[in-house]
């Protein structure tokens, strides 16, 4: 069967071009950057590279890079790391609540241990809402994170607005770019944030290896420590292949960019468009999107049951909800944005990607309706069933 994968934001395949340069620091390029030897100055080499390469698809310098161990890693250091640079008094931690659960949970923690946190609300539309923004920070405030684009909606966030609220008081900045980067232009000094997340399998690079971009000035407590790894940043022996992947995957969006997103825009819209003309279904979030990703409800339907449907025919997509201790959890993005559980609840995301194909698109926007059919009249054989019975 060909199987056509429109899960893109859960994580990209790797791109041939990342493999072959990843291979043959895997195969001999062993070296610990830390060691002063030739193998580790090779070592260093590569990873001073690949700096580099980050740092040009953000716009940052290369010691603003910060290399981690996933955009997890990145957004648990930002949260935790502002530490040195607020003042005393500021302890209160500003979030939306459409970030990603690495950003969310870690608020979380923050809160069980003692920290005054504060969710933003979002609008109905899924952006976040700037009133209530303006009302949750303060001047104690000492970070506040939003994210650049939503990995359910794909929607892009106001983020200068947010910046401007923020700098009023002199909070710090935390963006989450881990689902725009690639997508859309992030730039570090423009967007004027502190801090950014990236990680390198939205990207078409490998998984476990991601990067926290630090202005300059913005003084950072590590949140792992051992070794001056990363000037004393993040402490552990650096994953160079995975770093050297990262930097090519990097480079390689940079250069793609202004080809990729408009085609990607017109697939997903084509793809759009196919999937609204059928009954009930709704787009979920309005406003800004990154290129490749659409997401919409299907009155009436499962959308669990739709996804197992459509994965039976070669389809895959995303519910957006997570499996937390064995059950399923619904988006709690869809939620934030005031969609009844039932809604949530026939949610698919779709997310497109660099090798996606117009045939691959009509193809799934065929299986979805067949798909569609077929559940719904499962659901009303169900229902007929039921009454039956009564
Ligand atoms: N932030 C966003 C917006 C994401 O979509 C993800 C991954 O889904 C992450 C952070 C976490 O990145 P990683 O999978 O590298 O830990």
């Amino acid at each position: 069967m060909d199987r056509i994968y429109l899960d893109h934001n859960a994580t990209t395949p790797l791109d041939p071009r990342v493999l072959e340069a990843m291979l043959p620091v895997l195969r001999d390029g062993f070296g610990n950057p830390s060691s002063l030897h030739w193998f580790g100055q090779r070592a260093r080499a590569l990873v001073d590279d690949a700096r580099e390469q980050v740092a040009a698809l953000v716009a940052a310098g290369p010691a603003e890079v910060v290399f981690t161990s996933s955009g997890t890693e990145a957004d648990n250091t930002a949260l935790r790391g502002w530490a040195g640079s607020a003042g005393g008094a500021r302890r209160k931690v500003v979030v939306s609540a459409v970030e990603h659960h690495a950003v969310l949970r870690t608020a979380r923690a923050l809160a069980e241990d003692g920290l005054p946190v504060e969710v933003v609300r979002v609008t109905a539309d899924g952006l976040v809402d700037l009133e209530d923004l303006r009302a949750k920070v303060d001047d104690r405030t000492a970070l506040v994170a939003v994210m650049l684009a939503n990995n359910e909606t794909g929607l892009i966030q106001p983020l200068p607005e947010v910046v401007r609220i923020a700098r009023e008081r002199g909070a710090l900045v935390h963006c989450d770019a881990v689902q725009a980067a690639g997508k859309v232009p992030v730039d570090l000094k423009s967007l004027d944030v502190d801090l950014l997340a990236l990680s390198a399998h939205k990207l078409y690079g490998p998984k476990g290896v991601g990067a926290l971009c630090v202005r300059r000035g913005t003084r950072l407590t590590a949140l792992l420590r051992g070794g001056a790894q990363e000037r004393n940043r993040r402490a552990g022996t650096e994953n160079v292949a995975g770093i050297v992947g990262l930097g090519r995957a990097a480079d390689l969006a940079r250069e793609a960019l202004a080809e990729e997103a408009p085609r990607l825009a017109e697939l997903r819209d084509r793809l759009e468009s196919k999937l609204l003309a059928l009954a009930g279904a709704r787009r979920n979030g309005e406003g800004p999107r990154v290129p490749n990703t659409t997401n919409v409800s299907f009155d009436g339907v499962d959308a669990e049951g739709l996804l197992a449907a459509l994965d039976l025919r070669g389809v895959a997509v995303s519910t957006g909800a997570a499996c937390a201790a064995g059950a399923v959890e619904p988006s709690h993005v869809l939620r934030a944005m005031g969609l009844s559980m039932e809604r949530v609840q026939a949610s698919l995301r779709f997310s497109l990607g660099r090798w996606t194909t117009p045939e691959e698109v009509d193809r799934a926007a065929e299986t979805v309706e067949a798909c569609l059919a077929q559940q719904r009249a499962r659901t009303r054989g169900k229902a007929v069933a039921h009454t039956q019975a009564r």
